[in-house]
Formats: C-alpha cells, sequence, structure tokens
C-alpha cells in the first residue's frame, strides 16, 4: 500500500508540470523535491540531536521545545508558551522554525496533550511520520502547504479548548482531533476537484469524482501512517478504527457538503440534544471543528486573515491562468482580470463562513473566543467591503446581492453532489 500511495503521489507531482508542457515549471518541480528531502534530512538531523527527546525524558511542557534550534529557541518557545491564543502568528512561527512549523506544532502539542504518553508512541516513528506529511505538503502552492496544515491545526487546538469541549473529550478524541487537522489537506496539487475532473487526473477516476482531493488526502495519511509504523503497537481493531475515524473527519472538510453538515448542526442546536457523553455527538463535533478550524482565516486579526486571503486568491489565479493556457474555460473565482480579492472574500465570508460560526457561536456560548471571531470576521468583512468599493465602483455590490443570484452570476451551484465545489478554499 505504501508502494502504491508514494506511486500516486508521483503521479499527481508529474501530471500538473504535464498540463502547462514547460521545461521550467519541471526544473522547479525537481529543486523543490530535493529542498524537500534536504529539509527532511535536515529536520531528522535536528530532531537526531534532541537527545531528551530520543530518550523519552520530555514529557512535558517546556520539554517539546528541545527539538528547535538553539538560534530561534527563545522566539519560538514562547510562542508555543501561548500556542492557545487566537493571535497566533502561524506564519512567524513558521519562520522561526525553519520552515518546520506543523511538524514542531504537532510534538508540541502531543507532548502538552499528554498523547506521546497515554498512546505509548515511539518519538522516532513520530517524528517520522509529521516529517513524511510536513513534506507531502507542496511548499510551492501559495495556500494549500504546510503552514495552512499547521495554521488548522492551532485553531482546531483552540476549538478543542473550548470549556463545552474540553470537559468530554477523550485522549482518542484528541489524537483524532490534531491528527486530522494535520493531515487534512496532505499532498492537495493546488487546483480543485472540478479542475482534475475536466483534466481526466488519474485521482478523480479512482475515486470516482466524489471527495476526490479529501480522499486522496486520507488515503495518503493512511499510507504514512503504515509506513511510518507509528501505531504498529497497537491492537489491529484499534488502529483500523483510528483510521476510519481519520477518514470520516477529513471528508467533512469538503464543502460541496457544507450544507449537509450546517443542517444537522443546526438541528441538534435547536433541539438541544448534543450528547457528548456519547462517542457519535464527540465524533461530530469534531468534524464541525474541523470544518471550522478549516475555513477560518476570516475569523483572525486582519493583518493574518489578508495574507491568507491573497494567498488562496493566488492559487485560485493559477489554476485560471492554466485553465486560459489550456483553452479551457476558467473556473469560477479563478479568473485575475474579473475576481478581486475583496470580492472573493466577501462572498466566502457570506455564503460558507458567517453560517458555520453562527452556529459555532451557539454551541459554545458563552465563549471569549467565539466572540472575538465573530468580530474580527465582521471587521474583516467590513474591510473587504470597502476595498470591493475602492476596486469596482461602477459594479453591484457582491453582498448586497442575494445568495442564488451572486451563485448563478458565478455559474456554479452548492448542491450537495460532489461535482462543483463552491470554494475550494478549504
Ligand atoms: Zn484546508
Amino acid at each position: 500500500r505504501s508502494c502504491l500511495k508514494t506511486f500516486l503521489c508521483i503521479c499527481s507531482c508529474m501530471s500538473l508540470p504535464d498540463f502547462c508542457n514547460s521545461a521550467s515549471s519541471q526544473q522547479g518541480e525537481v529543486e523543490s523535491g530535493t529542498r524537500r528531502k534536504l529539509n527532511r534530512l535536515l529536520s531528522f538531523q535536528r530532531f537526531f540531536h534532541a537527545s531528551r527527546l530520543l530518550r523519552g525524558l520530555a514529557s512535558h511542557s517546556p520539554g517539546s521545545l528541545h527539538i528547535l534550534d538553539n538560534d530561534y529557541l527563545g522566539q519560538a518557545a514562547h510562542m508555543l508558551s501561548k500556542v492557545e491564543t487566537w493571535n497566533f502568528d502561524i506564519f512567524l512561527f513558521d519562520r522561526l522554525t525553519n520552515g518546520n512549523s506543523l511538524v514542531t506544532l504537532m510534538c508540541h502539542l502531543f507532548n502538552v496533550c499528554d498523547l506521546i504518553h497515554h498512546f505509548q508512541l515511539d518519538m522516532v516513528k513520530l517524528h517520522r511520520f509529521l516529517g513524511m506529511v510536513q513534506d507531502d505538503y507542496h511548499s510551492n502552492n501559495p495556500y494549500h502547504n504546510a503552514v495552512h496544515a499547521a495554521d488548522v491545526t492551532q485553531a482546531m487546538y483552540c476549538y478543542m479548548k473550548e470549556p463545552r469541549l474540553a470537559e468530554q473529550l477523550t485522549p482518542l478524541d484528541g489524537f483524532l482531533g490534531l491528527m486530522a487537522a494535520a493531515a487534512h489537506d496532505v499532498d492537495h496539487p493546488g487546483v480543485n476537484q472540478p479542475f482534475l475532473m475536466k483534466t481526466r487526473h488519474h485521482l478523480a477516476s479512482l475515486y470516482q469524482n466524489t471527495s476526490v482531493l479529501e480522499s486522496h488526502h486520507w488515503r495518503s495519511t493512511v499510507g504514512m501512517l503504515r509506513e511510518s509504523g507509528l501505531l504498529s503497537h497497537l491492537p489491529a481493531n484499534i488502529s483500523q478504527d483510528i483510521e476510519q475515524q481519520l477518514g470520516s473527519l477529513i471528508l467533512a472538510t469538503d464543502i460541496s457538503r457544507q450544507n449537509e453538515f450546517l443542517v444537522t448542526f443546526r438541528e441538534h442546536l435547536d433541539n438541544q440534544d448534543l450528547d457528548l457523553q456519547l462517542a457519535s455527538h464527540r465524533h461530530f463535533m469534531l468534524q464541525i471543528a474541523l470544518k471550522c478550524a478549516d475555513v477560518c482565516n476570516p475569523c483572525r486579526d486582519w493583518e493574518l486573515s489578508r495574507q491568507w486571503s491573497e494567498r488562496v486568491c493566488e492559487e485560485f489565479y493559477r489554476q485560471g491562468d492554466l485553465e486560459r493556457k489550456l483553452n479551457m474555460e476558467i473556473s469560477p473565482l479563478c479568473d485575475k482580470l474579473t475576481d478581486s480579492v475583496p470580492a472573493v472574500q466577501i462572498g466566502f465570508i457570506s455564503y460558507i463562513v458567517q453560517p458555520l460560526f453562527q452556529e459555532w457561536q451557539r454551541f459554545t456560548e458563552p465563549s471569549l473566543l467565539s466572540q472575538m471571531m465573530m468580530s474580527n470576521l465582521h471587521k474583516n468583512k467590513d474591510r473587504w467591503s470597502r476595498l470591493w468599493c475602492v476596486h469596482a465602483a461602477s459594479e453591484t455590490q457582491p453582498h448586497s446581492e442575494d445568495e442564488n443570484k451572486w451563485i448563478r452570476r458565478k455559474g456554479f451551484s452548492t448542491e450537495v453532489d460532489g461535482s462543483q465545489k463552491l470554494f475550494a478554499q478549504s
């Protein structure tokens, strides 16, 4: 299975440059691959020198901080000591950890949550697994890269610390939540599902045009779990259950299933029938928390939020440029000539983020974090609206249109059929 996984990864890496038929982009892939291998080696060497961890001496914070380079130890350690704060700057943290934000953050969180001890995890295997996950993200994607994964993981940690959830979560829930967040977009090719379908990419046929990317992220994660042997000491039925639950969590991030989850969540809140002592209800809330974490960019401080917005649009525009070059119809939100960053963000906030976080706030209240997130969301939306007015004063403002009109204008649907992905941002 790991050979198949490696083969699939190689195929997906190779196919995009084939579309471009560009020697320079192939050169870029090779350089990127070499750099990733080098980063993995350096990352492992750094870990190898962290003898305390290898000897299993570090059980609690700040022990996990020893994996950091000494030069940056102070600043990065200071950041990790406040890892549960909402204005955590993941971009700065990634620079301080020399591009190893995902591995470093996950090691720290596994340590402070006592998951290493609870599941008797082998630190070498854990580090090998996390290094594989981090390296399998494409660092040349402006948005869907390992920093996004680290950002989602940090948000997921904050959400799992919400009192209503934290009081009921088991160590297995914590393990699944953090793992799913870290791996939820692994090996993302930087284009969305409709693009893979219309270019007849092998992943689209492999997963029969349904949750194509999410299925690939999950199967890749399972491949790496088995290759690293991280769970090999656990009974087979336990490790199989973990793999299945990870799949259910990662597949929930498919935005085409947004309405399905939102309706169920709303019903639970209206009926006040969530019983978090039930494993199935806790699993549902982990799915919702991960979905929130995945689209929480507009709930961050403006400076962080703005950077993510520009990155995701840059990734959309790259797909649009590729479609233009291939004489294909340009996908919704991907045309840099007509889809401005403010317009894309206002639609994303209005129809995806705001409805979800309104329900999340109902679930968590009274919650200072939810209040802060909603405040940021409104402020950021207002700011994008002002920028949109400056950008395109002659057009109708997107937020003044009703949802259906806006969707029709973009020429795609929100139906839960898996064939159209409203926003590839998640
Ligand atoms: Zn994501």
